[in-house]
């Protein structure tokens, strides 16, 4: 009899277990553990670089602006956010962004690089898609496997170029 009760019970908890789990949107998104200390930020687009990384930059920039709840706002003057142009053979990423933090958050400034070793190979469509990468990093996310932009891989992104909306879900959850 006993038995019998406890045999109800746990398949009673199995079965809410399952629905649990079931239930819970598949999340794929990486967060670094850092944020920025506001939501609203100053993005600057240096200006000596080629016009499809900038164009990039800028493009991954208004994406990123209305896709999430952050707002990226570009200045001239100082910024959160420094987005720029390196050229060097000898790496084998084609962007990079360096993140200095203070306790939780992210301090400025923030350097973001496209790697026109690399870029000036690439079409338009895909340097914008390391560019929405980079600022990926900038807001929070860390890589992660599979078909999403913050793949860390170029070609693995499976035609990716602007965040997925789990990325966007992401970034809104950190902010
Ligand atoms: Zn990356």
């Amino acid at each position: 009899m006993l038995l019998r009760r406890l045999t109800r019970i746990s398949a009673f908890f199995a079965a809410l277990l399952f629905i649990t789990v079931t239930a819970l949107p598949a999340q794929a998104y990486s967060w670094s553990g850092y944020k920025w200390g506001s939501s609203t930020l100053a993005v600057y687009i240096d200006g000596g670089q080629s016009g499809q990384n900038s164009s990039g930059w800028s493009a991954a920039t208004s994406n990123w602006s209305s896709a999430t709840d952050i707002n990226l706002y570009v200045t001239t003057g100082t910024a959160n956010i420094y987005l720029r142009q390196t050229r060097i053979s000898n790496v084998t990423w084609d962007g990079i962004t360096y993140r200095s933090t203070a306790g939780s958050l992210y301090q400025a400034p923030m350097n973001a690089y496209l790697n026109s070793y690399y870029t000036d190979g690439y079409t338009y469509t895909t340097t914008r898609g390391v560019a929405a990468h980079e600022l990926g990093h900038a807001l929070g996310l860390e890589h992660v496997g599979g078909c999403y932009l913050m793949n860390s891989a170029t070609p693995n992104r499976c035609g990716i170029y602007y965040p997925t909306s789990d990325e966007i879900a992401g970034v809104n959850a950190i902010y």
